[in-house]
């Protein structure tokens, strides 16, 4: 940290709070705090950055817009975000004490005596809560939940030794093993440290309160910079799972100090002064120049983050040569390796990508964490380029891969999130609590963050991306006054009207997102019908904005069949069914007696009787669309048949007809344990 006169005001009001000296000074004299002066003399408002701060990336197209700005009110995401901050995030913070991840800060200062718990990365759940209470009080201060927050982070900070180092599981006689190569690759210290800085940043953006992110501060400057990093002086560091690189370049947006950028690129270039075999560097997704990959491969999450930190650099620098490498990722992620519910990471084995089309259903590990870094990097793209087809992405992903996280109470989690399942070998899919407690916390976090992916604002007016009942406050870049206004029942039903109200009337472009998957959209402006609305783009309405005006939207919801490439073999002769953004899914316990998940079809033939019919269930499953099709069930089962046989064509004969029901894939495993599919076959006579 700076010294002498070149402190900031920031900078010295957060080394007061955290010394012990200033143990008096009350934390909340912070709140309030209106501006923060970086070191480059410019000021930011901390209150005002969003989910990332861009304002002054040279190659950021879009700028984000303050979590605080945007209110969900009631609706789809009103409901899972009420039960996110009022059960999941309360009942994440007891499991963590229950399960020794505070006692592990606390032993090292004398106030416990349990030994470790958890893995080597369990203080990154106690950051990953951090962050999601810290999105939580964006949208508004719940003095319980903050003074909770506060006391567990001086917990953290209290342990903080002098050089900065601050991790509970290296320490005593396993101190001696810091950074060492192999703990540099399997230890997570770095990913430890990078989700503390997504924590103290999000906390901080709520509070102005800066004591965790001085503690980040002091890690870095102090422990890092001067013993790490390129020249022959200093030793190199192996990220191990890449989550640091995002964590620097936004404490680098936050304070101004580009050795945080540097930093960061230092990790995404690696350093061959460690020498590990090939498989670590396809695993871990780092060591070797980002900028050399052409394919996605690995742990998924620490290719996801990878992604993530890589595309936060080209926004800082932009460095084509990331940017190209950033496209061929994403066209072989979009292209061969990410399944219908936007998650990614095939394999168990190494919670690994496959390889190309490798997607099975059954076993598909589609971590919860990986469908979130999924996300969070095409909010990365989204924001470096303005293109839609990033907007899709997220919207698939938030829908369905990630959304199914979470139970519909809040407090059951899925780890694995796989496309079909069958109870009888015992897997329980949803759980309270994993040792390996990464999921929940993410899932909190995002949901937390919600409303910071709502809208984005450009050079030459507003971006909507996600639609859903709310009511941005905010302003064009401009700083003219804005208020956009959402009413819908989105995602069952298309229509959408966005009040648009300048505070004066304003010549500006709002880009309204037209999904991927609408058919037939209808735009109109107060009233009068627009053209040139394309599935998949941008929709720009270009004109001079006044109070009053309204935008209305109409998507086409008809229910969608949708086949794999040939080539994803687990789903050739199966289709999956698509209604909006959400992927349906079947479950056994909604079929009739007698009817055998794995034993059904669709009946999609031309005289079929009626493909799909909708029925708004408001008592089921938190509220949601069903999707009725009479297919078929074969009336030979499966079961205890021979494993192989002759050859015989599929005769619609041999069917009976039955009437099948869907639900959304994210409400599944909700009540009894029971048979669930994404991929059904189709009757192909
Ligand atoms: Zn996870």
């Amino acid at each position: 940290m700076a010294k002498g006169a070149s402190w900031s005001r920031r900078e010295f009001v957060g080394t007061a709070i955290s010394t012990a000296a200033a143990g008096a000074l009350p934390i909340h004299s912070l709140l309030g705090a209106p501006t923060g002066a970086l070191a480059d003399g410019s000021t930011a408002n901390w209150k005002d950055e969003g989910v990332l701060f861009v304002d002054k990336s040279p190659y950021a197209k879009l700028r984000n817009v303050p979590v605080h700005a945007v209110t969900i009110t009631e609706g789809f995401w009103g409901a899972r975000r009420e039960i996110n901050v009022n059960s999941s995030i309360p009942s994440m913070e007891k499991l963590l004490e229950a399960n020794g991840r505070m006692d592990n800060f606390l032993r090292l200062v004398g106030k416990s005596d349990a030994p470790q718990k958890g893995p080597v990365y369990s203080d990154s759940d106690v950051y990953k809560w951090t962050e999601a209470v810290g999105f939580a009080l964006q949208s508004g201060d719940r003095p319980e939940l903050r003074a909770l927050t506060e006391k567990i982070i001086k917990e953290v900070v209290a342990v903080q030794e002098p050089s900065g180092y601050l991790n509970t599981y290296y320490v005593g006689d396993k101190a001696k093993m810091r950074m060492e190569p192999d703990v540099q690759r399997w230890g997570h210290e770095m990913y430890n440290l990078g989700h503390m800085m997504q924590g103290a940043i999000a906390y901080y953006r709520a509070t102005g309160d800066t004591t965790l992110l001085d503690a980040c501060r002091r890690f870095v400057d102090g422990y890092l910079l001067p013993n790490f990093g390129p020249g022959a002086d200093k030793k190199p560091i192996f990220s191990g799972h890449p989550e640091m690189e995002m964590g620097l370049i936004e404490l680098y947006r936050t304070t101004g100090e580009k050795k945080y950028l540097d930093f960061a690129g230092y990790f995404l270039q690696g350093d061959d002064r460690i020498k590990f075999p090939k498989r670590a560097y396809v695993y871990h997704f780092c060591g070797i120049p980002f900028t050399s990959r052409t394919h996605l491969e690995g742990h998924a999450v620490r290719a996801m983050y990878a992604c993530c930190g890589a595309t936060d650099y080209y926004m800082e620098t932009g460095d084509t040569t990331y940017l190209k490498t950033l496209n061929t990722l994403w066209e072989d992620l979009v292209t061969s390796q990410m399944y219908v519910t936007g998650g990614v990471g095939a394999r168990s084995d190494g919670e690994a990508f496959g390889d190309s089309y490798e997607l099975p259903n059954f076993t598909a590990y589609g971590e919860s964490c990986a469908a979130i870094g999924n996300m969070m990097w095409n909010w990365r793209m989204l924001t470096a380029t303005g293109e839609a087809k990033y907007a899709d992405v997220i919207e698939r992903a938030l829908y369905n891969g990630i959304n199914s996280g979470m139970s519909l109470d809040g407090t059951l989690y899925c780890y694995r999130n796989p496309l079909g399942f069958d109870p009888s070998g015992g897997d329980h899919i949803r759980n309270p609590w994993y040792d390996t407690t990464c999921c929940p916390p993410n899932l909190e976090r995002t949901f937390a963050s919600l409303p910071g992916y709502f809208y984005s604002t450009s050079k030459d007016g507003v971006y909507v991306h996600l639609y859903d009942n709310s009511v941005l406050d905010w302003h064009l870049e401009d700083g003219t006054g804005l208020k956009i206004t959402q009413k819908t029942k989105y995602p069952w039903d298309g229509g959408v009207e966005i009040g648009v109200s300048p505070a004066k009337a304003t010549d500006f472009t709002f880009y309204v997102r037209i999904p991927g998957w609408s058919n037939g959209t209808q735009v109109t402006v107060n009233g009068k019908a627009v053209s040139g609305a394309t599935a998949g783009q941008y929709l720009a309405l270009t004109r001079k904005w006044a109070a009053g005006d309204v935008v209305g939207l109409r998507f086409g919801m008809a229910p969608q069949v949708l086949e794999a490439n040939r080539r994803v073999v687990d789903d050739f002769g199966r289709v999956a069914v698509q209604r909006g953004p959400l992927v349906y899914c079947l479950e056994q316990v909604d079929q009739p007696a007698g009817t055998v998940l794995f034993d059904v079809a669709l009946d999609l033939r031309p005289n079929a009787p009626g493909k799909f019919h909708e029925e708004m269930k408001s008592d089921l499953l938190g509220g949601i669309v069903v999707l009725k099709h009479v297919g078929a069930a074969y009336e030979k089962p499966s079961e205890g048949g021979a494993l192989y046989k002759p050859y015989a064509a599929a005769s619609a004969a041999q069917d009976r007809a039955v009437e099948l029901t869907m639900i959304p894939y994210y409400a599944w495993a909700n009540r009894a344990s029971t048979q669930m599919q994404v991929w059904t076959p189709v009757i192909r006579a």
